[in-house]
């Protein structure tokens, strides 16, 4: 389908499936086997400036928006979602800095971050703050001209890999979500390590792992925006982000429709390619139209984010849910579709399966994202009245 992309959206998109065709998809089995961070690639994506893509000109990047983003995440995932993962994750923990965060804070860290110099995480989640993020019990307390933070963050990717966090923290007891602030957290800090590094089903290339807060202080300018502004800030960057979960969504529903398709065409059984059955092709056909409508609602929603619009929160919720519900919908069809080869590691859609999975959880689950959609839709009914 032609979806009017721009002669320099149509680059991004074209130089994103080059290097993951020639650097991703020769090693996604092993990073994915070895459970291995994805290095060497990372750098191949700063030198193609993937990094800069939605950071403006005056702070060293190209200066695009969402849809570029959504279309270079695309591609990545297309070929494999945990490279794809490490690079989104990246953009996430860089929405607070780049939405709230002083002059002086995105003079000091976007153009890093543009080149790929320093990679970036974000961490919200804790052991008793998953859906419900406004529970934080990591403390931040003024003391003189520094935060003092202690608490544990888990499962937070790119954690030990990055250099720069955004990390959500507790500034005021009893006040629930306005007692939270944002700041930025720099690697090597004092007081400040990592934890458990753990074993996951899929997205196996991308790091999960916890972040350790012991008196780590830090200096008073890392609070981004104002105190108690951390729940919105949290808000807000999902709010942007979730238009890349999406889009990690259509491109691996894409790579795996593709396989799937390949292999029925040369897969025989009864004396005919196993595309020639009915029941085949109607898989396939439902297939190939749940990923353009992903894939119209995604980019559709990145233009509508890329426009100006001020609350983006239930557009961008429904672009999460459909496209990632799409993307495990057509992963598990595409084992079916090749049978028992759809089941070995020799063929890559049982490992697509595997990770689109996670795309149904993180950046706020399919559960919560409906609730989102469906809060959005009471407080239009009520402003209509
Ligand atoms: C691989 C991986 C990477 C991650 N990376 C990051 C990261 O970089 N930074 C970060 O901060 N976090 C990260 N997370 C955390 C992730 O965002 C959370 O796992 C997610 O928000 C859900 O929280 P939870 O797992 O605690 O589930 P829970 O909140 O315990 O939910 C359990 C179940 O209950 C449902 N549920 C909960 N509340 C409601 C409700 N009100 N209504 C309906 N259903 C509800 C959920 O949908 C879910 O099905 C990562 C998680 C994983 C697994």
């Amino acid at each position: 389908m032609e979806y009017f992309l721009t002669e320099e959206q149509e680059m991004i998109k074209e130089l994103a499936r080059q290097v993951a065709e020639e650097k991703i998809l020769p090693v996604r089995a092993e990073l994915d086997e070895k459970e291995e961070f994805p290095n060497e690639i990372m750098k191949i994506i700063a030198q193609s400036d993937f990094f800069g893509l939605f950071i403006p000109e005056e702070y060293g990047g190209l200066g695009k928006g969402s849809l570029e983003l959504a279309i270079a995440v695309e591609e990545l995932s297309r070929a494999c979602l945990g490279v794809s993962t490490t690079f989104a994750a990246n953009a996430l923990g860089t929405f607070p800095i780049l939405l709230f965060g002083t002059d002086d804070q995105k003079k000091k860290y976007l153009p890093d971050i543009a080149t790929g110099k320093r990679l970036v995480a974000f961490a919200l989640t804790e052991a008793n703050a998953g859906s419900d993020a406004a529970g934080v019990q990591t403390t931040a307390k003024l003391d003189g001209n520094e935060y003092v933070l202690n608490g544990t963050k888990q499962w937070i990717t790119n954690g030990g890999e990055a250099e720069i966090y955004t990390v959500i923290a507790k500034t005021e007891k009893g006040k629930g979500a306005r007692g939270t602030s944002a700041f930025i957290v720099e690697k090597g800090t004092p007081g400040f390590s990592f934890g458990k590094k753990e074993n996951k089903m899929g997205i196996r290339a991308s790091v999960t792992r916890e972040l350790i807060f012991e008196n780590c202080r830090i200096p008073r300018e890392n609070l981004i925006s104002k105190q108690g502004r951390g729940f919105i800030i949290a808000m807000k960057t999902l709010d942007s982000s979730r238009t890349g979960v999406g889009a990690q969504g259509v491109g691996v529903a894409q790579g795996a429709f593709e396989a799937a398709t390949s292999y029925a065409k040369g897969r025989y059984q009864f004396g005919q390619p196993v595309i020639s059955f009915q029941a085949i092709q109607h898989l396939l056909a439902d297939m190939a139209t749940q990923i353009e409508a992903a894939r119209s609602l995604v980019y559709s929603v990145s233009r509508f984010i890329d426009s100006g619009a001020k609350d983006v929160t239930k557009e961008s919720a429904m672009a999460k849910v459909f496209a990632t519900d799409v993307a495990m919908k057509v992963t598990v069809d595409a084992v079916q579709v090749m049978g028992g080869a759809g089941y070995m590691k020799e063929y890559p859609v049982e490992k697509m399966m595997r990770d689109a999975k996670i795309l149904q959880i993180f950046e706020g689950t399919n559960q919560i994202q409906r609730n989102v959609i469906g809060q959005a839709l009471i407080k239009e009914t009520v402003k209509k009245k």
